[in-house]
């Protein structure tokens, strides 16, 4: 493991929300859709299900994704320091569950988008401690434009998760290979 395990959560679960508009398409424009992408990264706590709440988390998510963009470390630092004001993050100590201690950065009942966005900041800031933006990139396919975070010890990691994309690339080289032999 490169980063500690919330860390690594935090990244992962941010990169599937900004990946959640892929290929022209976007995933978040009903309330099931946005069902979808909390069930699979493993969201708890209120989801009241209102319009309003859906817009606010796409705009984050859209919002995210210019991190992806940004190279420079104090640049990428006053994005981190301002969404954790604009979320309002309280860091805290707790237990539930089958949980040992953990860091809890918003109350269960704070809006679906604060609490989304205060651990996407928490996940972006120990890149920055880290030096190691450059693990967040955008996919090496040519007709992909999902992001991702390679959390790999030797940073190998170029596709992203969403689209197949790595098979796919190989599949086309082998294709253009074999076209040009015969
Ligand atoms: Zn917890
Ligand atoms: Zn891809």
């Amino acid at each position: 493991m490169v980063f500690g395990h919330d860390t690594e959560l935090f990244l992962t679960t941010t990169a599937a929300l900004v990946n959640t508009s892929s290929d022209g398409v976007d995933g978040l424009t009903t309330h099931e859709g946005l069902r979808a992408y909390l069930a699979a990264a493993g969201w708890s706590g209120t989801v009241l299900g209102t319009d309003d709440e859906l817009a606010s988390v796409r705009a984050l998510r859209d919002h995210l994704r210019t991190f992806w963009m940004i190279e420079d470390r104090a640049e990428a630092a006053r994005f981190v320091n301002e969404l954790l004001a604009d979320t309002d993050a309280h860091p805290f100590l707790t237990k539930h569950d089958a949980y040992d201690w953990h860091l809890h950065l918003t109350h269960d009942d704070a809006p679906l988008a604060d609490r989304i966005g205060a651990e996407a900041a928490m996940g972006f800031l120990d890149l920055i401690r880290e030096d190691q933006l450059d693990r967040l990139r955008t996919c090496a396919a040519d007709d992909c434009e999902d992001v991702l975070v390679d959390l790999s010890k030797n940073r190998s990691k170029r596709y992203c998760d969403t689209g197949n994309c790595g098979n796919r690339t190989n599949v086309a080289a082998y294709r253009a290979r074999k076209r040009a032999t015969s």
